[in-house]
């Protein structure tokens, strides 16, 4: 069994990002919105801030306060939509409820999407178009290219089919000839579903709900649960010491897919600037 190292994987992306911009000597910016005062939103906000540092793009901040309106973010988007000095927008969800996520997501142009949320964008990942890359399932797959795996022809399983993580995830490993099964609340038969897995994708948001009567001998598990235990530790969807043992290769929780999702940002902000200046 292997763990699969996120942080030295997600730091050979902000490299590779890191020597483009240097080496074309481009001026780049990511604007970085953030509404209200969630710690979590704060320490990813700060987290993006020091990856735009390290590769060398400029991040403008907006911290608006909680009562923030509707109408004054769209606002705000719209100043960075119309700013050539913002390569890309980026609105930090959750918002506070009297903000229609739906909307102001809407609201960015869509060559400015550096999340890949905009419907426009979501489109031209379900044709294997894209502009930009889901980031989170984006980083997932560099972390499985880095264990030498084909994906084509493997059984690939996700847990979870949310609009940020598990349907995408599903069509990128489609994209490269996986077959690909996508579970949910009303899956039936999980576990039996799961031990198909060549590679299994855990995205579900429970503390430990993989165990290893799900997992085929030999398969990739990949974590994406972001959860907290009972004494505040973080933690993720796969019961680790139990299941590492029969894996070929899992990536642990801290330290797998959470440190991808940033770095893949930073490459979308750069796919951000040739898509509006080539
Ligand atoms: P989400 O929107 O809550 O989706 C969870 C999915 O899990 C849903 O599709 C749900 O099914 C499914 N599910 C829940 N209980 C289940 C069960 N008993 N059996 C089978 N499926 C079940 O969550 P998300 O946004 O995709 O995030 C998932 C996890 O990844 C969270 O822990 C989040 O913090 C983490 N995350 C991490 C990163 C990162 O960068 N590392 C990025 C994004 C998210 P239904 O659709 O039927 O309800």
């Amino acid at each position: 069994m292997k763990i699969i190292d996120g942080k030295a994987v997600s730091q050979s992306v902000k490299e590779r990002v890191r020597d483009e911009i240097a080496e074309k000597n481009l001026k780049i910016g990511l604007a970085v919105i953030i509404v209200g005062n969630n710690q979590a939103s704060r320490v990813y906000v700060n987290n993006k801030k020091k990856a735009c540092e390290f590769c060398g793009i400029s991040s403008y901040e907006y911290a608006l306060p909680e009562e923030t309106t509707e109408e004054q973010l769209l606002e705000i988007v719209e100043s960075c939509n119309n700013d050539s000095r913002i390569n890309g927008i980026l609105v930090q969800l959750p918002l506070p409820s009297q903000i229609n996520e739906k909307t102001v997501i809407e609201h960015i142009d869509s060559n400015k999407d550096v999340d890949a949320f905009h419907a426009v964008n979501v489109g031209k990942i379900m044709i294997g178009e894209y502009s930009f890359l889901p980031c989170t399932p984006a980083g997932i797959m560099e972390l499985i290219h880095s264990t030498g795996t084909d994906v084509s022809g493997k059984e690939c399983v996700v847990i979870g089919r949310s609009n940020i993580v598990g349907k995408p995830m599903g069509m990128l490993l489609l994209h490269e000839n996986g077959t690909v099964t996508i579970c949910h609340s009303r899956t039936k038969n999980l576990t039996e579903v799961c031990r198909r897995a060549d590679i299994l994708v855990a995205a579900v948001g429970k503390a430990g709900f993989v165990t290893a009567d799900m997992v085929k001998d030999g398969a990739i598990v990949i974590d994406v649960g972001m959860n907290r235990n009972a004494e505040g530790k973080l933690c993720g969807d796969v019961d680790f010491d139990n299941v590492a043992p029969k894996c070929s290769y899992i990536t642990p929780v801290p330290g797998g897919v959470g440190p991808m999702t940033i770095a893949m940002l930073m490459e979308n902000t750069l796919r951000a600037k040739k898509l509006q200046t080539l």
